[in-house]
Parts: C-alpha cells; structure tokens; sequence
C-alpha cells in the first residue's frame, strides 16, 4: 500500500499546489504523511454527511474540491462544524486533502468534466493560463456540440447529463435560440461574463448567476444563460479525478480503492414551483343590455 505521502505527491502532479489562486486554501488539510492509504474517497464539500461516509466505507484519504478552511482559523473545536469534521476524521485516521482553483485551472480540470456531462466537445479553455504555452489550461471551457440544438433542447440535455438537484435548472432566453458553441464555468461563474461576451459563444453554462450581471448580459443580446447548482457543475469533477487517480493507482500497482460520494450536498434541498394558476371561469353574459344605469364599469 502506497503512503499518504506518495499519493498525495500523485494528486499535486495532477493539481499543483502553485497554480490556485492567491486566496485559496487548497492541499492536505489534516493526515500523517506515513500513512498507508488504501481506499480514497471523492467529493466536492468537506462537510458532515461526506465525513460520515468516508468513515462507513473504511477510506483513509478523502478529497474534496472546496476547501474545509477557506480564510484559516485559531481553532479546530469540535463545537464548530468544521473541527467536529476535522475531529471525526483524525478519530478514524482519515486524511483530507484539497483541490480547489487547482483543479478549476487543470487540464483536465474541472470544467472539462463539466463540458463533457453535457455533450460538449472543449476546443480551449475560456481564460487561458498564461504559463500555459500549450493552451490548454485555464478557467472555464469553450466547446461546441456536434449537432446544433435549440436551447430548450441544450438544456434539457444539460438537466439529464448533471447530477440531479432540487432546483434543477434556471434557463434565460428565446427557447427556440440555436446553440453551437457554449462556454462552461464550474462553480460561480458571474465574474467571467466580460471573457464569455469576447468568446462569442450562443450559451453560458455556470452556477450562482447573480440577477444583475444575468439581466446586464441579457439585455446586451449576450449568450442565453443556464445556471445549475454549484455542487452540480463541479461534482463531475469528482468522477473525472477519479479516475485519473485511478490510472496512476494501476501505473504504481498501488491497488487503491477510489471511490466517488454521490451525496448531494448542494444547501438547496427544495424547489416550490408556482402552482399553475386555477382556471379563470367565463365572465357570464348579461342577461339583457343595458346591464347597469350607473355607467360605473364591471
Ligand atoms: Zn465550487
């Protein structure tokens, strides 16, 4: 069995520490570097649900997209989510470790998982890394699909190729609009509208669009928009990194056991759609005109 030092070594191969953004707190959380690591378990959100399942199915390394600690702490206290996560892990011998904008940046990173869950070739990344003189690596994708299709039929195909969530999707523009080329963020999305305008693409396909940015883009003639759920863009992701780590497993005859949590850990837990409206009866006619002297109207 390989050590935690050498698989997470493997994982920084795939997402170097490095290329996260300035803000992100991404690498191993908490797990002793000697280690045997024999079961690995994928998941986008460190939280409670994921913790328990990494314990019930006996893994010795759980990795997660978002990060446990984004802005750091003074304290793992176990009266916190958070150090009650941390606390349940240590107690079962269960590393943790993070790839966040690493992973967003990677090639293949994490929207190329997104572009492939929903039919999408990837011809290059939306903002393309600079250090990348292959061009490859980058935030967000654009891809285009192989036989056009109407949004309300892109859509569709997104809503079936994404893990299901309460809310679905939201769609915005003309349903009949012909889509070729869609660019895909997984995550949060809204700070990229300037990059998708210059794309020129016919579709946006991201999470937490914002009202304002979606009406500006909207208002301009930009690309009609799809905004899934957050954990639902980025958990293809998960299968993705899966199996790469996978296939480094079968290249050290490392025999590891990589497994993906198909918990939906999405914070939106119902959708209450707008009941259709109760069918308005017919204005009676009146029995004889004038119906009213009074001239005051019905
Ligand atoms: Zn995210």
């Amino acid at each position: 069995m390989p050590k935690l030092s050498d698989v997470i070594a493997a994982l920084d191969g795939l997402w170097p520490a490095d290329r996260a953004e300035q803000w992100d707190a991404v690498g191993l959380v908490c797990g002793d570097p000697d280690a045997e690591v024999g079961r690995v378990l994928f998941a986008v959100d460190p939280v409670r649900e994921v913790a328990e399942e990494a314990i019930r199915i006996g893994a010795d390394l759980l990795v997660t997209h978002h990060p446990l600690y984004l802005r750091g702490t003074t304290t793992v206290a176990a009266t916190h989510f958070k150090g009650r996560v941390v606390h349940e892990l240590i107690k079962h011998d269960i590393a943790l470790h993070v790839a966040h904008t690493n992973a967003d940046r990677a090639d293949p990173g994490v929207s190329d998982a997104l572009a492939a869950a929903v039919g999408l070739r990837v011809t290059g990344p939306l903002v393309p890394d600079p250090d990348d003189p292959a061009g490859r690596r980058g935030l967000g994708r654009v891809g285009e699909l192989t036989v056009p299709l109407t949004l309300a039929d892109f859509a569709a195909r997104a809503a079936r190729g994404l893990p299901r969530t309460a809310t679905g999707l939201r769609v915005a523009g003309d349903p009949e609009r012909e889509i070729r080329t869609v660019a895909v963020c997984g995550g949060s999305g809204d700070s990229l509208f300037d990059q998708v305008r210059a794309a020129g693409v016919d579709a946006y396909l991201t999470a937490d669009l914002r009202h304002h940015p979606a009406s500006e883009a909207t208002q301009h003639g930009g690309p009609a928009l799809i905004d899934a759920a957050h954990w639902a863009t980025e958990w293809p992701w998960c299968e993705q990194a899966a199996a790469e780590l996978d296939q480094i497993s079968d290249r050290h005859g490392w025999s590891l056991r990589v497994h993906v949590s198909r918990q939906v850990t999405d914070p939106w837990t119902l959708h209450a759609s707008v009941p259709p409206a109760p069918e308005v009866p017919p204005v009676p006619e009146p029995d004889s005109a004038p119906s009213s002297s009074s001239g005051a109207p019905n």
